[in-house]
This record gives structure tokens, C-alpha cells and sequence, in this order.
């Protein structure tokens, strides 16, 4: 059986990991994975469950409760949180802020790398999230670094909530996400950061198309 290929992408959010992540997979007919909906997904479950997402003892205890299962459709895994797809309820301000808390957690990116693994030894994927390069996939056969200015970033952040009816401003998407960025780049576990083997992409002026 010959081996299934990867391709890694990471990067900060909104720099277009996602939209050239699901160009790729299209093109190779690979089928794409977004790490980070497994970071929002347990994020989701803290919040349902009204923990404090700074509650590291309460989120460690809660994990054994959640079950957390990708089924593929459609060429991408979708996320299922004890039996019920997540859809677009992960894609909330709220979840993105308790995803960057949960992601700091060691037992949390435990949790979750065997799930990342399994899906990588099975399929031709391509991986997007902030550690695939450096920590679930090292013999990814492509690794991508994507980056684009915080200010680019914000705005398509904020386009991308405002189709959503989401109603916060621009000010907000953009401190909120230099902050879940801080974060994501300073934390001692798996780290943000360019894998020596990567290629680096700054998709500040390129459009969706060019990026690919
Ligand atoms: O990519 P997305 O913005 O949906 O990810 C949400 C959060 O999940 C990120 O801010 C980051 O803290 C965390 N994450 C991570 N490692 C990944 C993917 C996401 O720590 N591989």
C-alpha cells in the first residue's frame, strides 16, 4: 500500500489557510482537515458546560466526556462533539477565544493529536492549523508557513463574521486577534511558529487564486 501524502499549512489566523487549504485539497483531490475545529470544539463544549476557559483543572477533569469524532464528507472532515455535528456553532468570537485558551493546555493538544494523526496515515490530506509542520505531521511531504499583515488579516476576518451576521467591529476582530495570536506564538507547547522545512507565503497581496 503506498503511503498517504500531506500537505502541512500553518499559520496565524486568517492568513488564507483555510480557502488555500480547500483549493488544494480540490485540485488533488486530497481531503482537507481543519485542525482548529477540533481546538473550537472543545472549546465549545468548556463554554456549554460554563466553565471558565483560565479553569485548567475543570477543562483536564472534562475531557473524558468529550468525544470528539471527524467523519469525511464531501472531501473534508466535519466534526461531530459527542455524536452531533458542530457546523458553524464553533465559528463564534466566543469560541475562538476559548479555543486559544484550550489550545495552551498540554493535555488538551494530547487529546487531540491522535485523532490528527490517524486521519494523516489513512488519507492524502491537506492539514491546516498552527502546529501540523512542527508537531502532529514533521514528514509532511509539503509544508507551507501562510502569513499576511495583522490588518489584512482582520478584514477578512471581519468580512467573513459580517456575511455570518455576526456584529462585531473591525477594532474588535483585529485586538482580539493580535491577542489570540500573542498567545498562540508565545505558549510554551507546540507554538506558532515557521518549521525550518517550510515554505514561507505572504498572501497580504495576493488574491485567493494567486495564493495557489
Ligand atoms: O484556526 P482557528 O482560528 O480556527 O483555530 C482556533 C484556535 O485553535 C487558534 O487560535 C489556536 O489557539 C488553536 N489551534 C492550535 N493548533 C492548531 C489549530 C488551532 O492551537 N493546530
Amino acid at each position: 500500500l503506498a503511503m498517504p501524502l500531506s500537505i502541512a499549512i500553518d499559520g496565524p489566523s486568517a492568513s488564507g489557510k483555510s480557502t488555500l487549504a480547500k483549493a488544494l485539497a480540490e485540485k488533488y483531490g486530497f481531503i482537507y482537515i481543519d485542525t482548529g475545529a477540533l481546538y473550537r470544539t472543545v472549546g465549545l463544549y468548556v463554554h456549554e458546560l460554563c466553565l471558565s476557559s483560565q479553569d485548567a483543572e475543570a477543562i483536564v477533569a472534562a475531557l473524558p466526556e468529550i468525544h470528539i469524532e471527524m467523519q469525511l464528507r464531501d472531501g473534508r472532515g466535519e466534526v461531530y462533539l459527542n455524536g452531533r455535528p458542530v457546523g458553524d456553532e464553533i465559528r463564534t468570537p466566543v469560541c475562538s477565544l476559548y479555543a486559544s485558551d484550550v489550545s495552551k493546555l498540554p493535555e488538551v493538544r494530547a487529546f487531540l493529536l491522535s485523532l490528527q494523526r490517524d486521519i494523516a496515515a489513512k488519507h492524502n490530506v491537506v492539514m491546516d492549523g498552527r502546529d501540523i509542520g512542527t508537531v502532529v505531521l514533521p514528514n509532511a511531504d509539503v509544508k507551507i508557513f501562510l502569513t499576511a499583515s495583522a490588518e489584512v488579516r482582520a478584514k477578512r476576518r471581519y468580512l467573513e463574521l459580517q456575511s455570518k451576521s455576526v456584529s462585531d467591529t473591525y477594532e474588535t476582530v483585529l485586538a482580539d486577534m493580535i491577542e489570540r495570536d500573542r498567545r498562540d506564538t508565545e505558549r510554551p507547547i507546540a507554538p506558532l511558529k515557521q518549521a525550518p522545512d517550510a515554505v514561507l507565503v505572504d498572501t497580504s497581496e495576493l488574491s485567493p487564486e494567486e495564493s495557489v
